[in-house]
């Protein structure tokens, strides 16, 4: 049976070139990065590498570069420590309802220790409102934190507009750009960007690993205690293979922006017409033409996500319902719900995410079992209201 592996929002596969750049430091160059002999010099060496790879793709300072466990520890870092170490100044941070959940629960707990966390809405295609957020800016206001682009829906918020409401009032911003490195263009100097961060395992690099970017300036305590590493801001014996290995992948993906994001906007776009073409009762979530080159994310009235998902995969399609990130839960879905979706068409959403290798000849596999699937759900299902 053909395998067709469409949940690159989830992760991605390792590239042939960031796993040779990896190799020799988990083989050879396996010293401890603090040692002072040659060993640790090798692999100190390595991280010093990728970490002005990471500063080059994104447009900041090396010693502005962070390296974390991932995306996870990165937004947990950001959010706890920049309010706790800020909080003189006000005790109010603004985010969004549609925000991953480790930037959502971070909030949750600054909310129990007494801040004041205002949750932006979004319109029906996932954008927050800038005249919300401009409404509920306030004296007591340290931290905006609004996410480049959804993992769920793949809609890419107006970064440059929101860093520069920040900026004008004075206001630190934070940006998840988890989803949107390597698909889109981001300059954190020239778009004013306090602090982002991002995983490797999402573009072509290892799991395990990711970057926390802070410009210099900004007010921030370590999150790790017990070492000097990281400049004595994040301690524990780095992952050095898996910081090189994310070095190289930023590199790589931030080199092939524009060559990837063309074929890959082709390929949704091919996905999408096809879909609404063969099967009805179908709804495009997320932003029709804002958002992320690889992101499909639909709704099919009358049939679950879930069962959907399941019944592909026997056909050896990898989807996945809502954030594969939180699969698992099977609570619905934040963010289709904070786009006013009706529960129908939130139960019944898939997200099919592409990778840049994608042919239209999977692709129309894909089609066929998904045309399938669909008419056989939709036969058991005790659903009949269409909308
Ligand atoms: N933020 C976003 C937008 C994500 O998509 C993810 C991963 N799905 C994360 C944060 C967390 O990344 P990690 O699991 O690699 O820590």
């Amino acid at each position: 049976m053909e395998k067709i592996y469409l949940d690159n929002a989830a992760t991605t596969p390792i590239s042939s070139e960031v796993l040779n750049e990896m190799m020799p430091y988990l083989t050879t160059n396996f010293g401890n990065p603090n040692s002072i002999h040659s060993f640790g010099r090798g692999a100190k060496a390595g991280i010093d590498k990728a970490r002005l790879r990471v500063a080059h793709a994104l447009g900041c300072n090396p010693d502005e570069v962070f390296f974390t466990s991932g995306a996870t520890e990165s937004n947990n870092w950001f959010i706890r420590e920049y309010a706790h170490s800020n909080s003189k100044k006000g005790k109010h941070i603004i985010t969004t309802k549609i925000e991953h959940p480790s930037v959502i629960e971070p909030c949750k707990k600054l909310e129990q220790e007494g801040y004041k966390v205002t949750y932006l809405d979004v319109d029906q295609f996932g954008l927050v409102k800038i005249e919300q957020l401009l409404d509920c800016i306030s004296a007591d206001t340290i931290l905006i934190a609004v996410m480049t682009a959804n993992n769920e829906v793949g809609t890419i918020q107006n970064v440059q507009a929101i860093s520069n409401i920040a900026d004008e009032h004075g206001i630190a911003f934070f940006t998840d750009a988890t989803q949107a490195v390597g698909a889109i263009n981001i300059n954190m100097k020239e778009m004013g960007i306090e602090a982002l961060s991002f995983s490797g395992h999402k573009i072509n690099g290892p799991k395990g690993v990711g970057v926390l970017c802070i410009q210099k300036g900004v007010k921030i305590a370590s999150f790790m205690l017990g070492g000097e590493q990281e400049s004595g801001m994040r301690a524990g014996t780095s992952n050095v293979a898996g910081i090189v290995g994310l070095g190289k992948a930023v590199e790589l993906a931030c080199r092939d922006v524009a060559v990837n994001s063309k074929k890959l906007r082709e390929m949704r776009d091919y996905l999408i017409r096809n879909i609404k073409e063969k099967i009805d009762v179908v709804k495009l979530n997320g932003h029709p033409k804002q958002r992320l080159p690889n992101n499909v994310n639909m709704s099919f009235g009358m049939i679950d996500g879930e069962s959907l998902t399941c019944l592909l995969d026997t056909c050896g399609i990898a989807v996945s319902t809502g954030s594969a990130c939180s699969s698992g839960l099977t609570s619905p879905s934040h963010v289709l719900q904070a786009m006013g979706l009706s529960q129908d068409f939130v139960k019944g959403a898939v997200r099919f995410s592409l990778g840049v290798g994608v042919t239209k000849t999977e692709l129309d596999y894909v089609i066929a079992k998904l045309v399938e699937c669909v008419n056989k759900l939709r036969k058991i299902s005790p659903k009949t209201k269409k909308e």
